[in-house]
C-alpha cells in the first residue's frame, strides 16, 4: 500500500485545514490556469476563514508534460504536493492516491480539466463549516445539453443501482465534493480495491447535502471517458455497489419459467380440445434461443461478481507511486539556493 505521510505536529495551527485533491491525466494545458485559480481561492479562504490549504496534484501516468508542469508550480499561501503514479491507473485510483497523501483534515476532490469551478469550493466550505455538513456533493444543475443516449443510460444506471437498496445513491452526483475530517476518516477505513467513490462517499452516511452547479466546458482536449469506459464504470458501479443484477436474474428466471408453464399448458389444452398435434419446430427454436440468450447473460452477470472477488482476493495495491514532491510554505519562505 502507498505510504501515508505522517502528520507534522510541530507546527501550531489555528483555523480549519483543507486538502484539495486534483487527479490529472494529460492536463498539461489546463494546469497552470487551474493552479492560478486555486491559489487565489487559497488566499481568499485564508483571509476570510484563517484556513490553511494544500493542493495535492495526482498525475495519473500522463504522457504529456503534466508532471513537469505540476512540479514547477509555486505558491506562497498554499502547500503543494505532486504525486506521480507509476502508470495510468484510472481516475478512481488517482483519487485514492490523493486521499492517502492528503495531510489536512478535510478533503475536496475536483477535476483538473477546469470543469469544476474553483470558486465553488467556497460554497462547499461554507456548507461544511457554517452548516455542519460532513459530505457536500455537487450535481450538475441539468443534463439537458448531454446526448439523449447518455441521459437515458444514466437514468437506467441509477434505477438499477438504487433498486431495492437500503441506501440510495443520489442521482447525477459528480466527483466534485467536500468531505469533513470524520467523513475522510470513514472513507479511509474502506479497504476495497474496486473503487467507486461516488457510491462510497454516499454510503458512509453522516450529514450529506447536495449543491447544484453548472459544469464549465472542458478547458482543453476531450473527455478521457469514451462511451466504452463509461459503460465500464457503470458495470463497475453496479456490481461493486449492489447485488440488484443478481436478483434481477432470479426474478427473470421465475418469470420465464412461469411463461413456459403457461405455454405448455396451452399446448396440452389445444391437443386435448382440438386434437391438434405438435405445434412445430419454429416455436421450439425461438424458445431455445431466448432461453439460451438469457442464460448466457445471467452467467455473464455472475462472472462479473466472481471477477470482482478475484481482484479483491489478490489484494494488490490500487496504485504505485513513481515520484512524490511536497512543497510547504516553509520551503517557499526559505531563500532559493
Ligand atoms: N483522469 C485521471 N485518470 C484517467 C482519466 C481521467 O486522473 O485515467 C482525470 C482527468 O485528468 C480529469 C478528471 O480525471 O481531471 C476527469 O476526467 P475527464 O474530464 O476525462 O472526465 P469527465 O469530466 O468527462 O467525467
Ligand atoms: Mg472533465
Amino acid at each position: 500500500m502507498a505510504r501515508r505521510p505522517t502528520k507534522t505536529t510541530t507546527m501550531r495551527r489555528s483555523g480549519p485545514e483543507l486538502s484539495i485533491v486534483v487527479p490529472v491525466f494529460n492536463e498539461a494545458r489546463s494546469l497552470e490556469k487551474l493552479h492560478g485559480e486555486l491559489v487565489a481561492l487559497a488566499r481568499n479562504l485564508k483571509k476570510t476563514r484563517q484556513m490553511r490549504l494544500e493542493i495535492v496534484y495526482v498525475d495519473d501516468g500522463s504522457r504529456d508534460e503534466t508532471y513537469r508542469i505540476a512540479s514547477g508550480l509555486q505558491a506562497d499561501d498554499v502547500d503543494i504536493q505532486v504525486v506521480a503514479l507509476s502508470r495510468n491507473f484510472g481516475k478512481e485510483a488517482a483519487l485514492l492516491a490523493g486521499l492517502d497523501h492528503a495531510r489536512f483534515g478535510a478533503v475536496v476532490f475536483m477535476d483538473g480539466d477546469g470543469q469544476h469551478p474553483p470558486q465553488m469550493v467556497e460554497t462547499l466550505v461554507s456548507r461544511w463549516l457554517d452548516d455542519g455538513y460532513d459530505v457536500v456533493f455537487t450535481a450538475k444543475a441539468h443534463r439537458a445539453n448531454e446526448p439523449w443516449l447518455k441521459q437515458m443510460s444514466a437514468k437506467a444506471f441509477y434505477a438499477v443501482l438504487n433498486w431495492n437498496a437500503r441506501h440510495e445513491i443520489p442521482k447525477d452526483a459528480g466527483d466534485f465534493r467536500l468531505l469533513s475530517p470524520r467523513a475522510v476518516t470513514a472513507l479511509r477505513a474502506m479497504p476495497e480495491r474496486n473503487r467507486f467513490l461516488k457510491g462510497m462517499a454516499s454510503w458512509i452516511g453522516f450529514r450529506q447535502v447536495r449543491v447544484d452547479y453548472e459544469p464549465a466546458p472542458r478547458a482543453h482536449g476531450a473527455s478521457n471517458w469514451g462511451m466504452r469506459s463509461l459503460i465500464g464504470l457503470s458495470i463497475e458501479g453496479l456490481t461493486s455497489f449492489s447485488v440488484a443484477p443478481l436478483r434481477l436474474a432470479s426474478l427473470l428466471g421465475v418469470l420465464i419459467a412461469a411463461l413456459a408453464l403457461i405455454f405448455g399448458f396451452l399446448i396440452v389444452l389445444e391437443t386435448v380440445l382440438y386434437g391438434k398435434d405438435v405445434p412445430g419446430y419454429p416455436s421450439l427454436a425461438v424458445g431455445l434461443m431466448v432461453l439460451g440468450g438469457v442464460q448466457l447473460v445471467m452467467i455473464g452477470i455472475l462472472g462479473e461478481y466472481i471477477g470482482k472477488l478475484m481482484w479483491e482476493t489478490k489484494g494488490r495495491p490500487v496504485y504505485f507511486i513513481a515520484e512524490h514532491r511536497l512543497k510547504t510554505r516553509a520551503d517557499a519562505e526559505r531563500p532559493a539556493p
